[in-house]
C-alpha cells in the first residue's frame, strides 16, 4: 500500500467513454476501481453529458469520495436540442470522429505541477479509430474499454469470416432461424436472429455511420489490450478465443460489483454518481411492502423507444399476467406519443391494484430489492450484469445492438431466463412473465441464485476479475514507466 501511494499522481489514466448512458455508467466504475488504486483519473466526457450528470449524478460525492478523480469535458458540437438518442447517435458518432481529436489531444497532453502527465489512455472501442489516432498522435499507450457484452464484441470481430464461410449475410426473414456454425467459442449457438442487430441489412436503424464504427471492432488490435465488462465464469470460452488475437484482454466485471466489493469502507449504497436523468426513488418505498420476489421489475434502458402500439401489447401483457410490477416509461421512450392517448379503464385499474410506474429507477437498488422476483429487459450488457450479480431471472425484449446476442446467451447458455425477441404480443408477455414468475420460478431463480454466486467470486480477492484488475494495473504502471 506504501509503495502505491507513493506512487500516487504518478499515473495519470484518462477514460474516455462513448457519450451514451450504457457506457459512461460501467466506465465511471473503473473510474472509480482506479482512482481508489491510486490512480489520477480525468473521466472526459462531452459537455452535454457533463450538465446531465451535473443535474441528476451526484457529483459532488463523487469528487468527495474521489479526490484524485476529476472530471473534464469537449464539446460534441450538436446543438443543446439535438436528440442525440436513438437514430440520432450516427450524427453523435460522425461528429465526434470529425471533430473531437484536437479537443481530446490537447487535454491528453496538457500538464501542471499538480497534474501528471497522461501515462495512459482508457478509450471507448465505441469511438472506433479516434482513441488509436490520437494516441498515436501524442505517443501514449492505449487500451480500449469495450462497454457491449464480449459476445457480441466478438461476433463483431468475427464479421469477415462469417462472410467468408457464407454463413452471412442474412438472406431476409425466411433465413432468421439458420444456425450459425462457424462462430469460434460459439459454435452452433447462435441463429441468424440472435447476431448483433447490426447484420440485419433491413432494420429501421440500420444507419451506415454507427454500422462502420462497430464492424470496426478491427481497431481494437490498435490498442495494447481489451477491458470487458465481464468474467471468466460467464464467458469463458469467448475470452479464450480472443486471448488468441488480442495481446491482452482484461476481464474484470462485473465492474457494479466490483466497484462494491472494494469499496469497503462505506458499506451504504451510493446514489447514482453517473445518472442522465432523474432518479424517482419512491419505487423503493413502494417496493418495501411487497412480498418476497413478488414483482417483475420493466425497463427497456436508456435508449429504446417503442411505439404506442407495443407499449399497450406490454401493459395489457403486464396487466393480464396478474402479477406485481415496477415499470420504467421514460419521458421519450415512446416514440411520437400524443398525450391525448387516453390509457384503457382497464389498464389504469390493473396498475392501480399492481403496479407502480416512474421515469427512471434507481435500477441497482430496485434489482437487489427482496421484493423483485424477476426482470423484463432490453437485455442492455449493464442491466443484464446488473441482473446477473443480484441473482434476478429475465425476460429478454432486445431492441438492437448487443441485446438479440445478450438475450441468447441468458436464456439458451446461462439458463437465468427467457427470449422474446421478435415478438411483442400481449398474450406472449402475459405466458412468459407467469412462466418465469410461477410456473418455473424455481428453476430459475436457482440457476440465477447461482450464476450470481460466481460473479460475486470473480470480483472477491483471488477470483478471476479481481486478478484481472490487478494485471491492468501492473500493466497500466509498466507503460508508465516505459514513458518516463
Ligand atoms: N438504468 C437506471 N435506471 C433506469 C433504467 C436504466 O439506472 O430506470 C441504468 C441501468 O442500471 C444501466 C443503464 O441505465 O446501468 C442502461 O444500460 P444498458 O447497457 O442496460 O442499456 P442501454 O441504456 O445502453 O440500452
Amino acid at each position: 500500500m506504501a509503495e502505491e501511494e507513493e506512487e500516487a499522481g504518478v499515473n495519470h489514466v484518462v477514460l474516455l467513454p462513448g457519450p451514451l448512458q450504457g457506457n459512461v455508467n460501467s466506465m465511471m466504475k473503473l473510474a472509480q476501481l482506479l482512482a481508489l488504486h491510486h490512480f489520477h483519473v480525468t473521466f472526459l466526457t462531452t459537455d452535454f453529458i457533463h450538465r446531465r450528470l451535473h443535474r441528476f449524478a451526484d457529483i459532488q460525492a463523487l469528487s468527495q469520495t474521489y479526490p484524485n478523480l476529476e472530471l473534464k469535458t469537449i464539446s460534441d458540437g450538436l446543438p443543446d436540442d439535438h436528440p442525440r438518442s436513438d437514430n440520432a447517435l450516427a450524427d453523435l458518432y460522425s461528429f465526434l470522429n470529425s471533430h473531437a481529436k484536437p479537443l481530446i489531444r490537447d487535454i491528453l497532453v496538457s500538464q501542471t505541477a499538480a497534474k501528471p502527465k497522461v501515462t495512459c489512455l482508457i478509450g471507448d472501442g465505441f469511438l472506433g479509430g479516434l482513441t488509436a489516432d490520437v494516441a498515436d498522435e501524442v505517443g501514449i499507450p492505449l487500451i480500449h474499454f469495450r462497454a457491449i457484452s464480449a459476445s457480441c464484441f466478438w461476433a463483431l470481430f468475427c464479421a469477415p469470416n462469417l462472410f467468408e464461410s457464407n454463413q452471412l449475410p442474412i438472406r431476409g426473414e425466411e433465413d432468421m432461424d439458420r444456425v450459425i456454425t462457424t462462430l469460434p467459442g460459439m459454435e452452433n449457438i447462435l441463429r441468424c436472429r440472435d447476431l448483433p442487430s447490426f447484420y440485419r441489412g433491413t432494420e429501421s436503424n440500420l444507419v451506415e455511420p454507427l454500422k462502420s464504427t462497430v464492424f470496426d471492432c478491427h481497431q481494437t488490435l490498435r490498442a495494447r489490450g481489451v477491458i470487458l465488462n465481464t468474467f471468466e465464469d460467464l464467458d469463458g470460452p469467448l475470452l479464450s478465443q480472443m486471448r488468441l488475437k488480442f495481446p491482452r484482454v482484461f476481464a474484470v466485471g462485473p465492474l457494479h460489483a466490483h466497484l462494491n466489493s472494494e469499496r469497503v469502507f462505506d458499506a451504504k449504497p451510493t446514489p447514482s454518481m453517473s445518472s442522465f436523468w432523474e432518479v424517482d426513488r419512491s419505487c423503493l418505498t413502494w417496493l418495501d411492502s411487497q412480498p418476497l420476489k413478488s414483482v417483475l421489475y420493466v425497463s427497456f434502458g436508456s435508449i429504446t423507444t417503442i411505439t404506442r402500439e407495443r407499449l399497450m401489447e406490454f401493459w395489457y401483457g403486464l396487466v393480464n399476467s396478474k402479477k406485481r410490477f415496477l415499470w420504467v416509461i421514460r419521458p421519450d421512450m415512446v416514440a411520437g406519443e400524443d398525450n391525448n392517448d387516453r390509457v384503457p379503464a382497464e389498464l389504469e385499474e390493473g396498475t392501480k391494484e399492481r403496479g407502480f410506474i416512474v421515469g427512471w429507477a434507481p435500477q441497482e437498488e430496485v434489482l437487489e430489492h427482496k421484493a423483485i422476483g424477476g426482470f423484463l429487459t432490453h437485455s442492455g450488457w449493464n442491466s443484464t450484469l446488473e441482473s446477473v450479480v443480484a441473482g434476478v431471472p429475465m425476460i429478454c425484449w432486445p431492441y438492437f445492438a448487443d441485446q438479440q446476442i445478450n438475450s441468447r446467451f441468458v436464456s439458451e447458455v446461462w439458463k437465468v431466463g427467457l427470449d422474446m425477441k421478435d415478438v411483442c404480443d400481449r398474450d406472449v408477455v402475459e405466458k412468459m412473465v407467469n412462466d418465469l414468475m410461477v410456473h418455473r420460478r424455481e428453476e430459475f431463480l436457482n440457476s440465477a441464485k447461482a450464476m450470481a454466486k460466481l460473479a460475486h467470486k470473480s470480483v472477491s480477492p483471488g477470483g478471476s476479475s479481481y486478478s484481472s484488475l490487478l494485471d491492468l494495473i501492473q500493466y497500466i504502471k509498466s507503460t508508465s514507466r516505459e514513458n518516463n
